[in-house]
């Protein structure tokens, strides 16, 4: 084999969040120099780029209202108190997500119930119907881990005939659809992120959508709005505030007018992005489905996804070939997340870590799929040139891996 006629590394660095556009930094350049950066004022409306960011991601959604918030785990948080979850609740989840998705249901007081996935890393909807029926669960957790969206009719259906609140996590699905219907629609709310990582860098935020008057009143309630509610433009009816006004705490989960700058900016950018960050993930899917021994998910004709990561299988390595391949890559500059590792590693983690929950095991098809689970990120960086040989070291390092393995 010519491994001299390999390139040697990536030269590209793979963790790199996207770009901030000049125009966000120009407004939080104002934003300093006015010292006005809380996203309230007593007397007068000052600021507003929380209130105008909420208004305009609602509407890009075609939801009724947009809760700004420090985190999405804030808003996965609020959304299962606002649904209706207390001390003990069941809450359903997808048991292949990410630690603050957990973090969020143990917050809320709930207790969680996992669901199996597929080998097209989406929630089994088997065990998710099970489970519904089972479990005495009033709520699912539906993160589209990864990108990666379920039959989306299928699981409102469930839902539907188990009388169970769907939230949906859509910190990977920021300008995604099903059926040609958004992402963070489907459910009673939609929770956003604003993390570098994600498909808006504003360094951290997060967003709740919702069409329903009361979970969006006590959102805002909740978030810490010091009775200043009035200055939010997608705020529901005062009849709502007035219902919860005095019953509800502050739990300061705020956005502030920076991280709002920074997403309002970049908003208008997300269909170029997704354009580029699926370019970059279908060159590298075709370039690794015609490896032998890799297997890339099954995408449904109904899902248009944005895939800011790409995820593959190497169901034919033993243990000791996997991790050879894993630093192989490594050395070279591909660097691989694996959600098989023994102990929970940066992004990574599995639910038998979750040592807070009343019972961690990671259900066993899921321990299988995670097992040979391979996760690369896909910086908008990347250009044609370096898919291709970001597939070549793959291909080289896979066969390098196997063929080490064999006595
Ligand atoms: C990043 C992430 C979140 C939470 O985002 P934060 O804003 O960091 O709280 C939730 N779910 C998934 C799947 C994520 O990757």
């Amino acid at each position: 084999m010519a491994i001299e006629d390999e390139p040697q590394s990536l030269g590209v660095d793979l963790g790199a969040p996207p770009a901030i556009p000049d125009s966000a930094r120009r407004r939080v350049v104002d934003l300093l120099e006015s010292g006005l950066l809380h996203r309230y004022a007593e007397a007068r409306s000052v600021g507003e780029d929380v209130a105008c960011l909420e208004e305009e991601f609602a509407a890009s959604l075609g939801r009724k209202y947009a809760v700004g918030l420090n985190s999405c785990g804030s808003s996965m948080f609020l959304s299962l108190l606002t649904t209706g979850v207390t001390q003990g609740s069941r809450v359903l989840m997808n048991s292949f997500t990410l630690a603050p998705v957990p973090g969020a249901v143990a917050h809320a007081g709930g207790e969680h119930v996992l669901v199996e996935i597929t080998d097209d890393l989406v929630i089994d909807l088997d065990d998710l119907d099970r489970k519904a029926r089972d479990s005495g669960a009033r709520h699912l957790l539906l993160s589209h881990m990864r990108g990666h969206i379920a039959d989306m009719d299928a699981v409102v259906e469930i839902c539907r005939r188990h009388d169970i609140t769907l939230i949906e996590d859509c910190a990977h699905t920021q300008g995604a659809r099903w059926a040609g219907q958004p992402t963070g629609t489907f459910g009673a709310t939609g929770c956003f992120s604003f993390q570098s990582y994600k498909h808006v860098n504003a360094g951290e935020g997060g967003m709740l959508v919702t069409d329903d008057d009361d979970i969006a009143a006590r959102a805002i309630l909740y978030s810490g709005s010091y009775m200043l509610y009035g200055q939010h433009r997608a705020r529901p009816p005062e009849a709502a505030f007035e219902r919860w006004k005095l019953a509800t705490p502050n739990f300061s989960l705020r956005m502030s007018n920076i991280v709002a700058a920074l997403a309002r900016a970049q908003l208008p950018l997300v269909d170029e992005r997704a354009r580029k960050w699926n370019d970059s993930h279908d060159r590298i899917a075709r370039g690794l489905d015609s490896l032998p021994g890799v297997r890339l998910p099954n995408r449904p004709q109904a899902e248009s996804y944005v895939q800011s990561s790409i995820q593959f299988a190497l169901a034919a390595l033993d243990d000791r070939a996997f991790a050879a391949f894993l630093a192989g890559c490594k050395a070279r500059g591909v660097f691989i997340k694996w959600f098989g590792a023994r102990e929970p590693a940066g992004f990574t983690s599995q639910s038998r870590s979750w040592g807070y929950i009343a019972d961690p095991h990671t259900p066993p098809e899921t321990a299988r799929i995670l097992d040979r689970l391979c996760d690369l990120r896909i910086p908008l960086s990347l250009e044609a040139d370096d898919c291709a040989r970001l597939v070549s070291i793959v291909r080289s390092e896979l066969a390098r891996a196997g063929s080490a393995a064999k006595p």
